[in-house]
């Protein structure tokens, strides 16, 4: 079981259109995510990973996508952090996202799959790796698997507390915040009290995990139709679901 967490990097080691943002979680979510998945990497593959990208280089680095955006290294990343799709749509029209990727609404699934398969061909390189660890964050995101009508959620305001946000922003970072831990404290909380999740997270398919994000995105969107504007109650009603599906990121290579 320890081979298949984060799998890309061992594979890969041992081989070797809008001004909106769209930053998937934010650093402390990227940062909590690589902190687990790197605290539960053999010594081998520890020493690896270390060797390439530096000394806990996964959790240091999970950021720069998201930091690279403004500059043209990788002019056509933008769209690799996220797939949009229409709401309703039926299962299989969803799961279908993985085989024939969308035409529109972001490029996150054939990103990822393309620079894995690049790994795993051995011809991957440190930053061939940084955007796998921040990518494969990006897409158990619940506003980067959103609704391509309001661009993942960028076009619903709302008001966190008092002050004036959008749904995908609460996603991205207010709800982690609200918590109060620092990115290791977090990791270390989920590590202790999801750890007996991993076997059934593990046995889920890909297909069955897209189809859990999108409904678990779906019912973000049910909620906001019918919530009170109080923060305190999307806090209560969010938080624990928000900490589960971190800990799927790290899991799920
Ligand atoms: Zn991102």
């Amino acid at each position: 079981m320890r081979q298949r967490v984060f799998g890309i990097l061992l594979t890969a080691l041992f081989a070797c259109v809008t001004a909106l943002p769209a930053f998937g979680w934010g650093q402390k979510g990227h940062r909590i995510i690589a902190q687990i998945a790197y605290d539960h990497l053999t010594c081998k593959a520890r020493k690896a990973v270390d060797k390439t990208l530096g000394r806990k280089g996964a959790i240091y680095w999970s950021n720069w996508p998201d930091e690279i955006k403004s500059d043209t290294i990788y002019p056509d990343s933008y769209d690799w952090h996220f797939q949009d799709f229409d709401g309703g749509l039926s299962d299989s029209v969803v799961a279908d996202a993985l085989v024939h990727y969308p035409s529109e609404g972001g490029n996150l699934f054939r990103a990822l799959d393309s620079l894995t398969a690049v790994l795993k061909a051995g011809k991957g390189d440190a930053h061939t790796l940084r955007f796998v660890i921040h990518l494969s964050g990006d897409r158990y995101c619940p506003m980067h698997t959103a609704h391509l009508d309001d661009k993942g959620g960028n076009l619903v305001k709302m008001k966190w507390f008092r002050e004036e946000t959008r749904l995908h922003t609460v996603w991205d970072t207010h709800l982690i915040e609200s918590q109060g831990y620092s990115y290791s404290e977090f990791a270390e909380k989920l590590e202790n009290e999801y750890k007996n999740h991993k076997r059934a997270i593990l046995a889920m398919s890909e297909e069955e995990l897209l189809l859990h994000n999108y409904h678990f995105t779906e019912a973000i969107y049910a909620y906001q139709q019918t919530w009170d504007g109080n923060t305190y109650h999307y806090i209560y009603r969010w938080h624990i679901p928000m900490e589960e599906q971190l800990y799927i990121a790290r899991v799920k290579e």
